[in-house]
């Protein structure tokens, strides 16, 4: 199967990537950051504690580190409590794009709430599960597995549990794991007709 970049499906529906206003990351990880480069001068948006973990993370955040520092932008948790996290950021003041401090996987590590236009709610989640089971059921990764990738254990159970607590709160929420295919078949495709 050929590789695609995360450029191809932006120019595959024919959108201009100069019209991106901003990428922004869940995480710092490579598997999270790689397809930066495919965006050159686009600001990419992150917490002071990730830009530190991107800065002393050693080789996990090479990838990271290797992006354009000067696309580079922090954002702090300006906002009140949202969604039982007690710190928010709301990036364009309207609420549909809110993000929350969830560490634990990574210092920095966000969820960001989507709000669509006809009102389809989203959270993505990044790592902080890698499966959607993660938070339904509260299965956190195996210990031996979380310990070596120097995840903060009781950081990454308080993030999980105000997630799960979302879950039962406000089913019409649509969780989606970074690694898990099945939030992403319910996210709407660009197309050309959008244009
Ligand atoms: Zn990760």
């Amino acid at each position: 199967m050929p590789l695609k970049t995360a450029a191809d499906p932006l120019d595959a529906a024919g959108y201009d990537r100069k019209c991106l206003r901003s990428i922004l990351l869940t995480h710092a990880h490579w598997d999270h950051v790689s397809g930066v480069t495919d965006f050159p001068g686009v600001p990419v948006l992150v917490t002071a504690a990730e830009h530190r973990f991107i800065n002393e993370g050693g080789w996990v955040t090479v990838t990271a580190r290797s992006m354009d520092k000067s696309q580079l932008r922090e954002y702090a948790f300006d906002g009140g409590p949202y969604l039982g996290f007690d710190h928010s950021h709301d990036l364009y003041g309207d609420g549909s794009i809110v993000m929350v401090p969830a560490p634990g996987h990574k210092p920095g590590s966000v969820v960001v709430f989507l709000t669509l236009p006809g009102g389809a709610r989203y959270a993505l989640v990044g790592d902080l599960a890698w499966q959607l089971e993660g938070i339904l059921e509260r299965e956190e990764r195996p210990w031996a597995t979380s310990k070596a990738m120097g995840e903060d254990a009781v950081a990454l159970r308080d993030s999980l549990l105000r997630m799960s607590a979302i879950v039962t709160r406000y089913p019409q929420i649509t969780i989606v794991p970074a690694l898990g295919a099945r939030g992403y078949v319910s996210l709407p495709q660009w197309s050309r007709s959008a244009l």
